[in-house]
């Protein structure tokens, strides 16, 4: 049964930046405004993210790893409301299978914390109690220690840490009321190092320097059309006088980190054919859609998205975008 929770875990946690992903949503799900992260080896020996949310109940705990253990599902109807990132219960449980994981938390109006660790789903003996402050800690170790072949396709640490501040990166320019921070062990200084912030734009500037942040156009549509998706998108757009090699987009649809190929190409397209320069872009965008509208099913790691009248949906972001960007290359 280990091998088998093993081979489950694996493929939920594909990678350092997949047990990230996972522990910053817990995070924000958790209500934190500041968030900080810390990778040894590309993630590969060390994931730490700590927040101030609203800690977890010491009763909780024995329970915490277990599969299917969340505290985010009362209820089969919520499935069609889903407002918080995580629900299916799995992400803490699946890492416990394949790394070492501790947790150390504390919830409002205590006086102390509680240090606990957990390997297979189960926690290893009782919670500790600890000196702590209000919020958890998390702390990811040795991971793939026991996947010798998942650990050795991970030849460079580097680019997974890479991914690791990808991600970082991307929540940081979304959710501009928290503050985020990543960096490598032993380092001062952090690699992404944001402050709340009133704007996207700030979070943009701190997160993708200010060359980026100083030519970005604010573009909002919505269609409010009953008889189709109703959909509202605000977000930003680089102008025709940025220029760069690679597309950056920054895509959340109802809060989530996805990816959509056909809403990037297509966009792609517009600045190819405008832009002489034949420019990529760099796009934030936040969609909202009904939420049933949206295939939120899919699995944790696919972070493509689907969903209902996707191409007029796309056409009408298109359109808005070539508007935008002619108007900018005048
Ligand atoms: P899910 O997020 O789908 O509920 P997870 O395995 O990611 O499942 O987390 C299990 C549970 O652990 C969550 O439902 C939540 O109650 C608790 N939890 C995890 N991380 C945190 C955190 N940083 N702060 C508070 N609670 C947390
Ligand atoms: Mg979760």
């Amino acid at each position: 049964e280990a091998v088998v929770n093993r081979i489950a875990a694996g493929e939920v946690i594909q990678r350092p930046a997949s047990a990230l992903k996972e522990l910053l949503e817990n995070s924000l799900d958790a209500g934190a405004t500041s968030i900080s992260v810390v990778v040894k080896d590309g993630g590969l020996k060390l994931i730490q993210i700590s927040d101030n949310g609203h800690g977890i109940r010491s009763e909780d705990l024995p329970i915490l790893c277990e599969r299917h253990t969340t505290s985010k599902l009362r209820q089969f109807e919520d499935l069609q409301n889903i407002s918080t990132l995580g629900f299916r219960g799995e992400a803490l449980a699946s890492i416990t299978f394949v790394a070492h994981l501790s947790v150390t938390t504390m919830t409002e109006g205590q006086t102390h914390g509680y240090k606990v660790t957990y390997k297979d789903g189960q926690m290893e003996g009782e919670p500790r109690p600890c000196a702590a402050v209000k919020g958890t800690q998390i702390t990811v170790e040795n991971l793939f220690y026991n996947v010798a072949a998942r650990r050795k396709a991970f030849k460079n640490p580097s680019e997974e840490y890479g991914r690791i501040l990808d991600v970082v990166s991307r929540y940081a320019v979304h959710k501009i009321r928290a503050s985020f921070s990543c960096k490598k062990h032993g380092d001062n200084r952090a690699d992404i190092h944001t402050v709340a912030s009133p704007s996207h734009t700030d979070a943009i500037r701190a997160v993708y320097g200010p060359g980026v942040a100083r030519e970005l156009i604010s573009l909002s549509v919505s269609d409010d059309d009953p008889s189709r998706a109703t959909f509202k998108m605000q977000g930003y757009i680089s102008s025709a006088n940025y220029t760069s090699k690679r597309t950056v987009m920054v895509l959340f649809i109802n809060d989530r980190l996805v990816e959509c190929g056909t809403l990037k190409k297509a966009i792609e397209v517009v600045y190819a054919t405008i832009l002489p320069k034949a420019s990529k872009p760099f796009i934030y965008m936040s969609i909202s859609l009904p939420p049933e509208h949206v295939d939120v099913n899919v699995h944790p790691t696919k972070r493509e998205v689907s969903f209902l009248n996707q191409e007029s949906l796309v056409d009408s972001i298109q359109q808005a975008v070539e508007a935008k960007l002619l108007e900018s290359n005048n």
